[in-house]
């Protein structure tokens, strides 16, 4: 984190996909402050239609949101700060508030070219007044230092500096603060909005810091299902098969290095074993796209993906809805879309096989795939996302070229009894 020094008495924290407040080093830089409160700012373009004929994010996706911005707001409110909720431009309306305030502002570093570029925008016009976090990341900030012709070509050559690299890391993270400084005045409300969780999601909880840490604890502690992770992690019913932690590391509910303390406590009191490694493997997966993204910039979302290969661009309408309603030839491929629909969750091995039938089988261009994920996911990451839809079209990071899976084997081998098909084929 780099800090310039400001005299000024009021801080903002400008919340972006850190919806938290244990792990976030601008707590400890409070001292001296007299007021103190935190700003989120809502992109209206979210909200508008694309020209693939739905929006960026779903209605089910935004309540998730709201929901989670009422739990943060709660918790700051506790403490004696608030929560300032904007639509808007973030270069307008930050450097505004910062102004109007004479106050000092922090917010964790962007991977995204465009959330870059309007962090870039803001650094410029409040030169003296920043600083900025990376907790959202497990290795460090001067680790991002990737040019296109030196970034790893395979996952495996990542995944093997950045292990060397941990050797060093401690995996200490910043308390929750018992305290704050007060706001300087009161600010909108936000509703809680009821979201209906769906009786079968995957996701039975709701998305917030407390239920982030609660269901640490619980996967962790309380199942010790991290034990079985690599034996498990290919389900496709019920929320013990993996973690789940992704819906809380997408918008920062818990950081990936409040994760890796846990893992490692957990290894030194119970054992490490296969399982305990492959879900730092997996977190490294999360990491290694998140560094493609912060070095490849915009080519994460154009269609010749980052290798500029050859895609297909004939999108057929009719083939998307029923893919998107889960009404393909394939019943596999309908039962995930159904339960991403149902619940804006579905496994890794859905996620994969849907991909696949998408691009492969239906011949659909690859981007459209992935922004109905976008729309969908309450998990959803931009990094994560584009690349692994870039991965499985072969546009991107697969060494392979593109992931063809059959999904009729992929069916019979991980659901043979169709117990997943079956839950899924009456919604
Ligand atoms: C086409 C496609 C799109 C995807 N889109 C997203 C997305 O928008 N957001 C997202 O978080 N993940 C995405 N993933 C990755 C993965 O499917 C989810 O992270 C995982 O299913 C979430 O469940 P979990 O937390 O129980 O995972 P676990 O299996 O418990 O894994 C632990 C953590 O490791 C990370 N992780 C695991 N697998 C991957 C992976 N393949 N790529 C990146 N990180 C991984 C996640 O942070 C996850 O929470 C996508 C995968 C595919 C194939």
């Amino acid at each position: 984190m780099s800090i310039k020094k400001t005299n000024s008495t009021t801080h903002i924290h400008w919340f972006i996909h850190d919806l938290r407040l244990t792990d976030q080093s601008f707590t400890t830089h409070l001292a001296g402050k007299n007021y103190f409160f935190g700003v989120y700012i809502l992109d209206p373009r979210l909200f508008k239609h694309t020209s693939f004929g739905f929006r960026r994010m779903s209605l089910m996706r935004l309540q998730n949101l709201r929901n989670q911005l009422h739990a943060l707001q709660v918790d700051l409110r506790k403490l004696g700060s608030d929560l300032l909720v904007c639509v808007g431009t973030p270069s307008k309306i930050i450097p505004e508030l910062c102004k109007n305030y004479d106050a000092s502002l922090s917010f964790q570093r962007a991977t995204f070219h465009w959330e870059k570029t309007e962090q870039d925008k803001i650094l410029n016009a409040i030169e003296n007044v920043a600083f900025e976090g990376n907790e959202n990341y497990l290795l460090p900030l001067e680790s991002f230092t990737w040019r296109t012709n030196n970034f790893p070509k395979s996952f495996t050559g990542f995944r093997k500096k950045a292990e060397k690299m941990a050797k060093n890391i401690d995996w200490m993270y910043y308390p929750k603060p018992q305290e704050l400084p007060n706001t300087p005045k009161s600010f909108s409300e936000i509703k809680k909005v009821k979201t209906p969780i769906h009786l079968m999601s995957a996701i039975p909880f709701p998305v917030n810091e407390q239920s982030a840490l609660d269901r640490l604890n619980h996967y962790f502690y309380e199942s010790k299902a991290v034990s079985k992770y690599k034996e498990t992690r290919n389900g496709l019913l019920g929320t013990n098969y993996s973690s789940k932690f992704s819906v809380f590391i997408a918008n920062g509910s818990i950081s990936p290095r409040t994760i890796m303390r846990h893992l490692k406590k957990y290894e030194a009191t119970h054992g490490g074993n296969e399982s305990t490694y492959w879900l730092w493997f997996e977190l490294l997966w999360r990491e290694y796209f998140q560094h493609a993204a912060a070095c490849y910039g915009a080519k994460l979302f154009l269609k010749n993906g980052i290798n500029g290969g050859l895609v297909d661009e004939g999108l057929k309408v009719n083939t998307l809805k029923k893919w998107q309603n889960g009404e393909t030839p394939d019943q596999f491929v309908n039962a995930n879309m159904k339960e991403l629909v149902n619940t804006g969750f579905m496994s890794n091995r859905g996620r994969q096989n849907v991909a696949s039938f998408f691009i492969h089988d239906l011949k659909q261009p690859w981007w459209i795939g992935a922004a109905w994920f976008e729309n969908q996911l309450l998990d959803f990451d931009a990094a994560s996302n584009y690349g692994n839809w870039q991965y499985i079209a072969g546009v991107g990071f697969n060494p392979k070229g593109g992931s063809h899976f059959n999904t009729v084997s992929q069916a019979n081998f991980y659901d043979p009894n169709f117990e997943y098909i079956n839950t899924w084929s009456n919604y």
